[in-house]
């Protein structure tokens, strides 16, 4: 007989080709990974035999008959245990998926594998004495036996196999891994049968081929669109299948679960177990909404897609169990998440063309920031919210790229003369649409998107060129505050360039003064704040304290920076003077800061009524409407060459 070996030879090159191309592919090798880098190798292994095999029979007149005997033997041994690697895979794969409780039948399927298989190596051996599988006549030719197609149906009955645990498990294996198999048995079924009906032609390698590509197609996309961690469809897989449903006209809902301050689970847990969390975490919200589809949006973000009347049902069943705490490798811990749902595709004439994605985004980092560890339900109360902070958002780039940001200064004025002492710098945007924005509404929004470096740097610039242009007018140069935000000092690039820049601008020497909140020492440490103002301090760079008297204030801070000024907030002297309740409070701060020597800035000063508790209470300076709301550059340098003073009485 003669043996067609070309669709082998294809199949050991396509195999190869894979071979290659996975070396790397794995970061860390599970069982079932080595699985699958055995079987490449082992089918790799099995088709030089096979050939082989079809070299010993083509010249069999030419070779000793012990050597055709043992070449022959040894590839009924070795060839079918090629499928069932790749078999005892996909079980292991499916039941990494499937509930614990189901392991046993993992195991009486290996059991029956094995057992199986045990039982056709016997009979490979007996052959050599039987002659059932193929035997050599007096010619030494290669004749086939009775049983010559044992091994197919071996093949056979362990593929049957195969095919029950993906029928049996369907429900735990994800859609795309079970369409990209399904073939897989499929083919193989036909393949064997043309097997059989030609056995000349070699075809057993062409059904492996096809499903160790199926396997590896599987582990690519994988690789593409799952993540490692929970094996749920990643980011991109979210966005394209959003974008695909959308296309499609679907209707559905997409929840948003993103998990509060996951940081301290890991901080306190440590990162193993805050990855089990998040692994338990998404196996049960997976559990609980089985029509849906999960996906993991972020590090601690996952999305629901859901059918909109089972939204409902959907966020109650979460909510519900995040109300009971997560016993996971020995912790217990309780997680709370922030939760939000859009209805797609969005009704809202207005918005119906608005990217589902950005919205979510935007929607996610609103609730966060209100409705921490709630659920908040998408309506046009919040659209517009979204909106407004969209256009904002849009106003500052569009600011800072045209050079349209404007600086105002607001006089500190000198409560014992009426002079003023110095200025406070404040940032002014405009947007065609929203008109005047207040600073207090974008400079948070600019923190938040990572711009605010830009914007101070934009007010050092202009704040040193005016005092530039006085200098060189001959007129005083007053001194001017800059307000500095929470981030600038752990950004020390900005530090150094702002140091620089005021080394540059000798107009500006001693005459620069950075406003600082108490807010920096949630990031920064006490000390660390010491040494980096120092540099500052070192060029006549002088802080002060702003808002003091909001949040949390610390008297230890007034005391041990070092300050000359610092600025009590508004509401501090608007509650003294309106209730009455704090004025023990204010007149306090003004002894220590006496004893001290520092000078307390009053902020807020509107009325007369004011101004005379401040000079009855021996306050040194005060800043408010009563004397000047904020002054565009052509007032503030007019009152500066006039040497402004404000009558006290
Ligand atoms: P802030 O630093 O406490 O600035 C004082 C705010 O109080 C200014 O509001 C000022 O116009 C306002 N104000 C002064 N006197 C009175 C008064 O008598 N009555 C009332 N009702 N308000 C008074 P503005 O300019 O709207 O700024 C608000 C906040 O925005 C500022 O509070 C500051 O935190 C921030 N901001 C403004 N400009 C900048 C800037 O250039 N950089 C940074 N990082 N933040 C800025
Ligand atoms: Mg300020
Ligand atoms: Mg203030």
């Amino acid at each position: 007989m003669v043996w067609h070996a070309s669709p082998e030879l294809i199949a050991a090159f396509v195999v190869l080709v894979i071979l290659l191309s996975s070396k790397n592919m794995y970061v860390e090798l599970s069982v079932r990974d080595k699985l699958f880098s055995v079987l490449l190798h082992y089918t790799i292994a099995s088709f030089i035999i096979n050939l082989g095999t079809v070299a010993t029979v083509a010249y069999a007149q030419q070779i000793p008959l012990w050597v055709n005997n043992v070449v022959n033997t040894l590839f009924f041994a070795v060839y079918p245990f090629m499928m069932d690697l790749l078999i005892g895979y996909i079980i292991l794969y499916v039941y990494e998926k499937a509930p614990p409780g189901h392991i046993g039948r993992q195991k009486s399927l290996f059991i029956f594998i094995g057992v199986t298989y045990a039982l056709y190596l016997i009979f490979v051996i007996l052959n050599l004495h039987n002659g059932w599988l193929f035997y050599f006549d007096d010619q030494f030719r290669y004749i086939q036996g009775i049983l010559n197609d044992l091994p197919v149906y071996l093949a056979l009955v362990h593929i049957i196999c195969g095919v029950s645990v993906l029928v049996l498990e369907r429900r735990y294996i994800d859609s795309f891994f079970l369409y990209v198999i399904s073939w897989f048995p499929i083919v193989s079924v036909f393949v064997l049968i043309a097997q059989i009906l030609f056995p000349e032609i070699i075809l057993s390698g062409t059904a492996m081929m096809i499903g160790i590509l199926s396997v590896y197609l599987n582990f690519q996309t994988r690789k593409i669109s799952l993540d490692n961690l929970t094996q749920l469809p990643n980011r991109e897989y979210f966005v394209s299948s959003l974008y695909s449903s959308l296309r499609k006209g679907k209707e559905f809902s997409m929840i948003l679960i993103s998990l509060d301050d996951f940081k301290a689970v890991n901080d306190t847990f440590g990162q193993k177990k805050g990855d089990a969390c998040i692994k338990a975490f998404s196996s049960e919200i997976k559990s609980y909404c089985e029509e849906g589809q999960l996906f993991r949006y972020g590090g601690d973000d996952f999305i629901l897609i859901v059918s909109q009347k089972n939204k409902i049902s959907c966020v109650k069943k979460i909510k519900e169990r995040l109300s009971s705490p997560w016993e996971v490798e020995g912790i217990s811990t309780k997680l709370s998440a922030t939760i939000v749902s859009i209805n797609l595709p969005i009704t809202n004439a207005q918005e119906k063309d608005a990217d589902p994605i950005t919205l979510l985004d935007h929607f996610k980092r609103y609730a966060k920031s209100t409705h921490k560890g709630t659920y908040v339900p998408f309506d046009d109360t919040i659209l517009n919210i979204i909106r407004r902070k969209q256009t904002i958002i849009n106003t500052l780039y569009e600011s800072l790229e045209n050079h349209t940001l404007r600086v105002v200064y607001q006089p500190i004025v000198d409560l014992r003369t009426g002079e003023i002492s110095l200025y406070e710098s404040l940032l002014r945007m405009n947007d065609a649409e929203l008109q005047a924005i207040s600073p207090a509404e974008f400079i948070p929004i600019a923190e938040e998107i990572g711009i605010i470096e830009k914007l101070t740097m934009t007010v050092l610039e202009v704040v040193c060129s005016v005092q530039k242009q006085l200098d060189e007018k001959n007129l005083p140069v007053p001194k001017i505050t800059v307000n500095f935000s929470v981030s600038h000092f752990s950004n020390k690039k900005l530090m150094s360039r702002m140091l620089a820049y005021i080394i540059d601008h000798p107009s500006s020497k001693g005459k620069i003064i950075f406003e600082i909140t108490e807010s920096i020492f949630i990031t920064t440490s006490f000390e660390e704040v010491l040494t980096k103002m120092q540099p500052f301090l070192d060029h006549g760079v002088e802080f002060i304290l702003d808002d003091f008297g909001t949040g949390y204030s610390n008297l230890s801070h007034m005391v041990n920076l070092p300050l000359k000024h610092i600025k009590m907030d508004k509401s501090l002297l608007w509650d003294t003077v309106k209730k009455g309740n704090q004025r023990f409070l204010l007149e306090l701060l003004q002894k220590v800061a006496e004893q001290m020597d520092i000078e307390l800035i009053v902020e807020g000063v509107e009325t007369r009524k004011q101004l005379g508790y401040l000079k009855a209470i021996g306050s040194a300076l005060g800043q408010g409407f009563f004397f000047s709301e904020p002054l565009e550059k052509e007032d503030f340098c007019k009152g500066v060459a006039e040497k402004k003073k404000y009558l006290l009485d």
